[in-house]
Parts: structure tokens; sequence; C-alpha cells
């Protein structure tokens, strides 16, 4: 291999240390590449020259006894380029992994699925005035069964007043376990998030819908996500077009977003910021009406509070907006399980008519 190929090979996350481990299969001709993202179970690879369609072979599928030992987005792969540009590679070894992230699902025939692999630092986002540390608790654990490291990004920080103490609180909560703050809106805490990132890393970012990640990721890839984020799908007579799965950012880390990631279900529903604010809502229950909203209604105990200065009224501010954010998020979950039972009907009503047809054929 040409020094300047190694060199390539490293901006999608080559070490020294796989080198080592692939001395066989280059004697055997084959070429290192990474898997930058899998559409309808072809693999789109990256050899440092180029991305190309690939396959994997009859033998490795047939000596492959795990579903979840096949090549997933960042796996390392021996490969083997045909002359003819256009036809597809044979993908003929998966390389060991330093780590793997695996999706359980009980009951499911074909077991576990690997959804990313070779990553080095789990991004786990919370939004900072709520986050949910249990959650987070469960996340770690899952984090560092993967063989990754992971590492919490406490989002929206634009919303809270004390992010110094959120912070602090959070940390004392996971001890050994690195925190940042972002705040999208206004930049702050980018910087040192993107420290955290070390060029020729893997990354995944997880966290519950609505915090943030999508925002984030743009944030972090700028202008350049409409230039690398999709590969160009040729062949038989089909033009597709593939998001990349596995994507360079500006600093050199590399940071995977498969569909399936974000459906992994570590997380549940956001809980109630009640526990936090006692005092608040003891008020809220003594108003007039069960309905107040607490911002013009006659006999409001929490109006009634904050004018007699027993109340806060920056207090009042925060719990607004977290009651706010959490009904947001609330609103995003529900509307995700009504799309995902959607979709599951769709199917089912799929394979309930190709068994029809089936049974009359
Ligand atoms: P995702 O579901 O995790 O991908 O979340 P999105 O990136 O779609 O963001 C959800 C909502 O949060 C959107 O309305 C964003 O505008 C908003 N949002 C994202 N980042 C920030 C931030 O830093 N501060 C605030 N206040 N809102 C944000
Ligand atoms: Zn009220």
């Amino acid at each position: 291999m040409t020094a300047d190929l190694v060199e390539r090979l490293r901006t999608l996350g080559w070490t020294d240390f796989r080198h080592g481990h692939f001395h066989e299969q280059f004697a055997l001709g084959f070429r290192a590449a990474r898997v930058v993202a899998i559409h309808r179970g072809v693999s789109i690879v990256d050899d440092g020259a180029g991305e190309r369609r690939a396959r994997v072979s009859g033998r490795l599928r047939h000596t492959t006894s795990a579903a979840s030992d096949l090549p997933t987005v960042g796996d390392w792969v021996a490969v083997q380029t045909a002359p003819n540009a256009r036809s597809m590679a044979l993908i003929h070894a998966v390389a060991p992994r330093t780590s793997v992230l695996l999706r359980k699902e009980a009951g499911r025939r074909t077991g576990a699925q690997a959804l990313a692999a070779n990553v080095d630092l789990v991004l786990l986002a919370e939004p900072l005035a709520v986050p949910n540390v249990r959650r987070l608790d469960r996340a770690i654990a899952l984090a560092w069964e993967s063989g990754a490291l992971p590492f919490v990004v406490l989002t929206k920080a634009d919303l809270s007043n004390d992010v110094p103490g959120a912070v602090a609180a959070v940390r004392e909560r996971l001890p050994g376990v690195d925190v940042v703050a972002v705040s999208t809106f206004t930049g702050a805490g980018l910087e040192d998030f993107v420290r955290g990132l070390q060029p020729g890393h893997t990354a995944v970012l997880l966290g519950p819908s609505g915090v943030g990640k999508s925002t984030l990721l743009n944030a972090l890839l700028g202008e350049q996500r409409a230039r690398t984020a999709t590969v160009r799908e040729d062949g038989k007579g089909r033009h597709t077009t593939t998001h990349r799965q596995l994507v360079r950012l500006p600093n050199g880390a590399l940071l995977i977003d498969t569909p399936g990631l974000r459906e992994l279900q570590l997380w549940g529903a956001a809980e109630s910021v009640d526990a936090t604010f006692d005092d608040v809502s003891a008020l809220a229950d003594q108003c007039r009406f069960a309905d107040c909203t607490h911002e013009t209604e006659p006999g409001c105990a929490v109006l009634l509070a904050v004018e007699q200065g027993t109340l806060d009224v920056e207090r009042l501010r925060h719990w607004r907006q977290l009651r706010a954010e959490l009904a947001y998020l609330e609103r995003r979950d529900d509307q995700r399980a009504a799309i995902e039972a959607k979709r599951r009907d769709a199917i089912g009503a799929r394979l309930g008519r190709a068994r029809i047809r089936e049974k009359y054929r």
C-alpha cells in the first residue's frame, strides 16, 4: 500500500494497530476499506481512493453465524475490487471490532442487529435544563458495554440561568464521565465540545427526540453537509442517492449517524420537573382555576406569591420554560410513536397481502 493511501485511510480512522491486524488480508491482495453506509443490504465502502458499492462474499456470508457479525457502518473490511469500476466490490472479511453498538430486540428472529462498529465515543445528549440522570446512567452503562467511552452533552444551555451549576450537578451524579454544556443557538460550549472529538476518532450522537441532535450536527458540519452527506449510487439502471452515514467533521473526527441508531431505545419519556420545583407546584395547586396558566387569571396563587415577594420572578420564568420544554419533548415523542405505529400497520398490511397471494397461488 502506498504511503499516500495509508494517509487517506487515516482520515477514515485507520490506525497502526489496525494495520498490524490486516497483514494477512493484504497478503491475499485485499484492500482495507471502511463501511460508510449501508443501503438495502449493499455496503458503501471507502478505501481511501474513493467510494464504491460492495457486497458480502458468499463464503463470508456462509461462515458468519450471527447476523450482527456481518458488516455494519463503521466496520473495517477486506475488499476485492473488480477490474470493472462499475461493478460491485466483494467484502471477504470483517476486521475485529474495537466496539459495537447492538440493538437487541426481544422476540426478533434475527437476533441482535449491529448498528455501528468501531465507535470510540458515544455522545449522549440530554437537555441541560431537565437532564434525566437515570436515563443517562443506563445509556452510560450501554456505552461502556459496547466498548466505547460515554461523553455527556447537555444541550440548549441558553435556556438555563445557571449553566455551571447544572453541569456540576450532573458531574457529581456521574463521576468519571466527561460532561459539556452547549447551545447551538448561541454557540456557547461548541469549541469545548469539538475539542472532545479527536481527529480520527469515531463518535455517535444519541439522545431523546427533540433534544437538539440534528441542529447540533448541522452546526458541526456547516455547509459541508450538503457536499459530503450523500453518496451517489449507480448500478443496474437504478439511480438512487444514499445518505452517507459515516461523515467526517471539519476537525477530522468521524461521526456515524444511521437511522437505526436514532431509533435505539435507550430513551424513555421525559420525567416531570415538578420534583425540582416543589414550591411552585404547591402554589399552583392553590390557584382558583384547575387549568390556571398563571399568566393573568384571577385568584392565581403563583402570581400572588410573586407579587408578595415570596416567589422569585426568575424562578417562575425558569419553571415556565421547563414546562414548555417538557411539553415540547412529549409532543415530539407522541408524534414519533404515531408515525411508528402507522409504519408498522403499513408493513403488517403488506405482509398480510403477501400471505394471501401465497395462499391462492
Ligand atoms: P433532535 O430531534 O434531537 O434532532 O432535535 P432538533 O435538532 O430537531 O431540535 C429540536 C428543537 O430544539 C428545534 O426546535 C430546535 O430549534 C431546538 N433547539 C436546538 N438546539 C437548540 C439550542 O441550542 N437552544 C434552544 N433553545 N433550542 C434548540
Ligand atoms: Zn395560577
